[in-house]
C-alpha cells in the first residue's frame, strides 16, 4: 500500500490558502500542512483596511483551507531539498514529499530618515506598516487618539490605508512620489477624480512630492530618540505636522528562505510554466514567485497561480500551465471603488480608441480602450455598475456587437 504524500505548503497567506482549499477540491489525495509564521490561521489580506475600519472583523474574514491542517505561529527557518525536511523555529524537523513556498512579501522601508528607532530595532514610535492584521490592530489602536496622519505612498495599499484612517476620522494626508495616484494602474484622468473623492472624505494628496525625513514630535530633531513622530519633511522642505506615519511603499518578495536552500532567486523565487523550482518537488506561487520575470504581488495572479498548482499537484491536470495573469485591479472599500483591467494607456499604441466619460458632479469615470471592435482595456472609477459585462467582454476578446456605449451606461443606450 502506498502512503499518502505529505505536502508542506510553507507560508499561511492568500496563495497557501487556496492552494490548500483547491487541492483538497480536486480531489487531492495528500496530507497538506500550511505552516504559517503569523499567530493565525490565513485571511484575505485585501479586506485589512476594512478591518481597521470595523467593516469587518478578524474572524469574518479567514480563508478556507479544504481539510489541510493549519500551523499557525510556526516559522520555517529553512529546508532541505534533498532529504526534503522542514527546520521549523521550534526546533522540529518535519519530512515532506512536495514543497510550497508562499511566503508572501514584505513591506518595503523607503530611504527616509528618522524611519526606525535610534537604536535600530523596529519602527519609530507612530510608523506603522500595513501587512498583517497584528499591523492592523496596533494601527487602530493609535488611530484612536491621533489627529492627522501621513501616508507615505499613493499605490492601492497607500489609498486604502489613508481611507480607512479618515474613516476612523484621523484627517489624513497621502504623501506620492509618483506622478499620481496608483500610477500603475489609473490614468491621469481617472486619477485626478479619485483625488477629489478622497478629497471628500478627508484625504488630501501630494502627488509628486517625496518624504525625505520623519521627525520626532515638539520640533525634535529627526531620526528618533524624542518620543513618537511629530512631522513628515519633504524633499521640498515642507513640513507635515502628524502622529500617525503609515508607510505604503511597495512590496518585496521574502525569498531567504529559498535563497538558504541553495534555490535560483531573482527579484522572486525563480519558476517555470509549471510553478516548479529548479529543485525537484519544490514549487513557488504568489508574491514570493517570480515567473518569465515577473513578480505581481497582487491577490488575483497568486490565485490564478495557486488554482494551476493544485490542478497540477492533485494530479486532476497533471500538466497545468500558468502562462501569465492578464492585468487586472479592483479596490473597493466602502464607498471608494474602482476596477481597471487590460491595456490602459492607448497612447503606446496609435492603433488604439478611447471612450471616456467624466461625471465631476458624481465622482465617476470611465474609460474604455479598444482596437476596432474589441474592449483592449477599462478603468471605472465611483461607478462599478458595468464592470462584469466589461470584464466579461475583454476576456473574451471577442467583436462588441453594438455600440460599445452601451457598456459603461448601464444599457440605457441598447
Ligand atoms: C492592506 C493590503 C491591501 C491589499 N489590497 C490588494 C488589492 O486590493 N488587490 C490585490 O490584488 N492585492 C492587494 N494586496 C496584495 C495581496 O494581499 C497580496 O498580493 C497577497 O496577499 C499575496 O498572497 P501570498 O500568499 O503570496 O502572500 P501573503 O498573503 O503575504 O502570505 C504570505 C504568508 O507567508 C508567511 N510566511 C513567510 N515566511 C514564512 C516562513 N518562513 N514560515 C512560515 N510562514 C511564513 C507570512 O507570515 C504570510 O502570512 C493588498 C495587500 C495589503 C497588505
Amino acid at each position: 500500500m502506498t502512503r499518502e504524500p505529505r505536502i508542506a505548503v510553507v507560508g499561511g497567506g492568500m496563495a497557501g490558502a487556496r492552494f490548500a482549499e483547491r487541492y483538497g477540491a480536486l480531489g487531492g489525495h495528500g496530507s497538506v500542512t500550511v505552516y504559517g509564521a503569523e499567530p493565525r490561521a490565513p485571511y484575505n489580506r485585501v479586506l485589512l483596511a476594512d478591518v481597521l475600519t470595523g467593516r469587518y472583523d478578524a474572524e469574518s474574514i479567514a480563508l478556507p483551507l479544504g481539510g489541510a491542517e493549519p500551523r499557525p505561529g510556526c516559522e520555517v527557518l529553512a529546508f532541505d531539498p534533498e532529504a526534503r525536511t522542514l527546520g521549523l523555529a521550534d526546533g522540529t524537523v518535519e519530512p515532506w514529499d512536495e514543497l510550497v513556498l508562499a511566503t508572501g512579501s514584505n513591506p518595503v522601508l523607503p530611504p527616509v530618515r528618522g524611519l526606525r528607532r535610534p537604536d535600530g530595532q523596529g519602527l519609530a514610535e507612530g510608523v506603522h506598516t500595513l501587512r498583517t492584521l497584528e499591523d492592523c490592530g496596533r494601527l487602530a489602536e493609535e488611530a484612536v487618539g491621533a489627529k492627522r496622519a501621513v501616508v507615505i505612498g499613493g499605490g492601492v495599499l497607500g489609498v486604502s490605508a489613508a481611507r480607512a484612517l479618515a474613516a476612523l476620522g484621523v484627517r489624513t494626508e497621502i504623501v506620492h512620489q509618483g506622478p499620481h495616484l496608483v500610477e500603475r494602474q489609473l490614468d491621469h484622468e481617472a486619477a485626478a477624480v479619485l483625488r477629489e473623492r478622497l478629497l471628500a472624505l478627508g484625504v488630501e494628496c501630494y502627488p509628486g512630492n517625496r518624504a525625505r525625513a520623519v521627525h520626532g514630535g515638539m520640533g525634535g530633531p529627526p531620526a528618533g530618540g524624542w518620543g513618537r513622530v511629530g512631522a513628515v519633511e519633504l524633499a521640498n522642505g515642507y513640513r507635515l505636522d502628524c502622529d500617525l506615519v503609515v508607510l505604503a511603499c511597495g512590496t518585496r518578495p521574502r525569498t531567504a528562505l529559498a535563497y538558504g536552500a541553495g534555490l535560483p532567486v531573482g527579484t522572486g523565487v525563480l519558476v517555470d510554466d509549471g510553478l516548479a523550482t529548479p529543485a525537484p518537488h519544490v514549487s513557488a506561487i504568489g508574491d514570493c514567485a517570480e515567473h518569465r520575470g515577473i513578480v505581481h504581488g497582487l491577490a488575483g495572479p497568486a490565485w490564478e497561480q495557486a488554482d494551476v498548482l493544485a490542478r497540477r499537484l492533485s494530479g486532476a491536470d497533471p500538466d497545468a500551465r500558468y502562462t501569465g495573469s492578464r492585468p487586472r485591479a479592483r479596490l473597493s472599500t466602502g464607498d471608494l471603488e474602482y476596477a481597471a483591467f487590460g491595456a490602459v494607456d492607448e497612447t503606446l499604441d496609435p492603433g488604439l480608441d478611447v471612450l471616456r466619460i467624466t461625471d465631476a458632479t458624481r465622482g465617476s469615470y470611465k474609460k474604455l480602450v479598444l482596437r476596432g471592435d474589441r474592449l483592449v482595456g477599462a478603468i471605472l472609477l465611483g461607478d462599478l455598475a458595468t464592470v462584469d459585462a466589461l470584464a466579461g467582454a475583454w476576456e473574451s476578446d471577442g467583436p462588441l456587437g453594438g455600440h460599445p456605449l452601451h457598456l459603461i451606461t448601464r444599457g440605457v443606450l441598447r
